[in-house]
């Protein structure tokens, strides 16, 4: 049955400077404006915005992100890393390390990183966690945000794709690991009972429609 995703990213602003989290499809797909396929037709993406375009919107520029992660390497979450070659880029090195097609990396090796074994609390103070949750692929990590107002939210990447697979405890048959996607569900379903959280999931259309979009924001 054919579906529709959304596919976000996530701008935080912590004291320390700001934060991204996904960086979406590649901003060239906008000079495409009706969209792509690809997948023998069982993919159509298109991006009406661009990210860069969006930034600057709100009077970011890419100098002013201080520090970056990808969820994990899929062509729908890295494909803007390179708009922000100076910023340091979080990663899990299981994930950093995975050959993609041909043994080829799976980033610019000149671009700044940070290999992960594990959680990092980004900026220290708990309000920018990102927490190892492997199985969707083989270092793939969540998010982790805990803002003063609205409380506690884990940004899925792609630990789940929708809400039914989450409700449901689903796992794609195209994931690298089924045990450890369970499991990563289960810790993030812990963080969340435990916090009183919210469970964002990227590319759950119905959910990301009812969001606010900049220039509103959540505080
Ligand atoms: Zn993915």
């Amino acid at each position: 049955m054919p579906i529709e995703l959304s596919d976000n990213c996530y701008l935080i602003h912590d004291p320390q400077g700001w934060f991204l989290w996904d960086t979406g499809l590649p901003d060239a797909l906008a000079a495409t404006p009706e969209g792509t396929t690809s997948a023998n037709g069982a993919l159509h993406v298109k991006r009406p915005k661009t990210l860069a375009g969006q930034l600057d919107e709100l009077g970011v520029k890419p100098a002013d992100i201080k520090a970056m992660a990808i969820s994990h390497t899929h062509p729908d979450h890295i494909g803007n890393v390179e708009l922000f070659p100076q910023v340091m880029l979080y990663v899990q090195k299981v994930e950093y390390g995975w050959p993609g097609a041909d043994g080829a990396p799976r980033f610019n090796p000149n671009h700044p990183v940070t290999l992960l074994e594990g959680d990092r609390d980004v900026f220290g103070d708990g309000s920018v966690v990102i927490i190892s949750t492997p199985g969707h692929t083989p270092g793939h990590q969540s998010l982790l945000v805990r803002l003063p107002k609205t409380g506690t939210v884990v940004l899925s990447g792609d630990a789940v794709h929708f809400k039914a697979n989450w409700d449901n405890r689903r796992v794609p048959p195209f994931n690298t690991d089924k045990d450890k996607t369970l499991a990563s569900m289960q810790r993030i379903a812990d963080i969340v009972a435990k916090e009183n959280g919210q469970l964002w999931i990227n590319h759950d259309k119905p959910q990301t429609d009812a969001q606010k979009k900049p220039p509103e924001f959540y505080d």
